[in-house]
Parts: structure tokens; C-alpha cells; sequence
């Protein structure tokens, strides 16, 4: 059975739009890549990364993995693409978090779905409302766009374009 799962990606060390475009590489060859946000640059959320801004893109894929085997995956994927974690919310070349699990609700030490922060954060309604406006949060039991009207993140975000 596939489920439908919406992951958050996104990092601010090093060539940060290689690092996501490896990602969705990585990812893809595990994965059914569905549909992809456009990326996003965001200031750093926290107050503790040191390098700069971040990209951010969120992604739909559809997998037949269990919860835990994606984190697996996604872990080993950040590690085979140079994440450390030397602090909480610090500089990292890549993070991929899993927001949205189908409509699936857990909590243990490793994996909380939806995704905790996620109503929270700007940087990752944004980008989600473009391609999900209308998901409903299976706890909350609001849509992307109510969620994104109610963020009260101060964050600035713009889509971002590469450089000339
Ligand atoms: P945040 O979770 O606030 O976005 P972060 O992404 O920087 O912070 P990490 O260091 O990447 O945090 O992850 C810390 C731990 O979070 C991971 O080891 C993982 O077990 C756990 N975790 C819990 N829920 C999730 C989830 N939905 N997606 C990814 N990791 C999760
Ligand atoms: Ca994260
Ligand atoms: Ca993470």
C-alpha cells in the first residue's frame, strides 16, 4: 500500500540548492517523487544557526515504507550528504523532516507525525500551501491555508531565485 507522505527539506551550508537537488535524488530512488514546492529562502528559525539563510522546499512522495523506515532513510540520506548534528536547530547542509505521514498520528522518542513545529513555522506552510493547500491536519483538523492564516512566524521568506 502507498501512503501519501509530505516532507519538509531544506539546509543553509554549503551549496544549499545542490544539497536539496541531491535530496530529491536520493530520494527519489527510494520514493515516488510526486510533486515539489518551489524553494523557498528563509531566515534561520531558532536563533542558533550561525551560516545564513536557509533554502526550504517541501516535497509530496508516495512510499510503501513503514514511518520508521523512512526516518531511516531520510537519516542515512542526510548523512551520506554531510549532516552533522552539532546543535539543535544549527547549521546543517541538509535536514528532511517527515510532516505529514497520510493522516497518521504518532508520537515515540523518534518520530512524532504530523511533524510538531510545523504549525509553527512559516517556512514550511508556505511552501506546503502551494501544493496541499487543502490537507487537513489529522489532529488539528485544519487545512494548509487555515493553518498558514493563523502562523503568527515573523520569519521573512521569499521564493528564491539563483543567482546570476
Ligand atoms: P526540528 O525537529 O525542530 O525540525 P531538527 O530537524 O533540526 O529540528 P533533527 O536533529 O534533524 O532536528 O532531528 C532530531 C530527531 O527528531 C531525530 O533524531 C528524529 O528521531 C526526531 N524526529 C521526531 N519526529 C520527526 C519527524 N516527524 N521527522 C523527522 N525527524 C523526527
Ligand atoms: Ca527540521
Ligand atoms: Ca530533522
Amino acid at each position: 500500500m502507498q501512503t501519501e507522505v509530505v516532507l519538509g527539506i531544506g539546509g543553509n551550508k554549503g551549496d544549499r540548492s545542490s544539497y536539496l537537488a541531491r535530496a530529491r535524488e536520493a530520494l527519489s530512488r527510494e520514493v515516488m517523487l510526486i510533486s515539489s514546492s518551489q524553494v523557498y529562502e528563509t531566515e534561520a528559525w531558532g536563533g542558533v544557526a550561525e551560516n545564513g539563510s536557509f533554502l526550504n522546499q517541501v516535497l509530496l512522495v508516495h512510499t510503501s515504507l513503514e514511518p520508521l523506515a523512512l526516518l531511516k532513510l531520510t537519516q542515512a540520506i542526510e548523512l551520506a550528504l554531510g549532516r552533522t548534528r552539532d546543535q539543535h536547530w544549527g547549521d546543517r547542509t541538509i535536514d528532511i523532516d517527515i510532516l505529514y505521514f497520510g493522516d497518521q498520528v504518532c508520537s515515540s522518542s523518534s518520530l512524532t507525525i504530523p511533524h510538531p513545529y510545523l504549525t509553527q513555522r512559516s517556512f514550511v506552510l508556505q511552501p506546503l500551501a502551494e501544493i496541499l493547500p487543502k490537507k487537513i491536519h489529522p489532529i488539528l483538523r485544519k487545512t494548509t491555508l487555515e493553518l498558514l492564516a493563523e502562523c503568527t512566524d515573523q520569519g521573512q521568506i521569499s521564493v528564491w531565485k539563483q543567482a546570476k
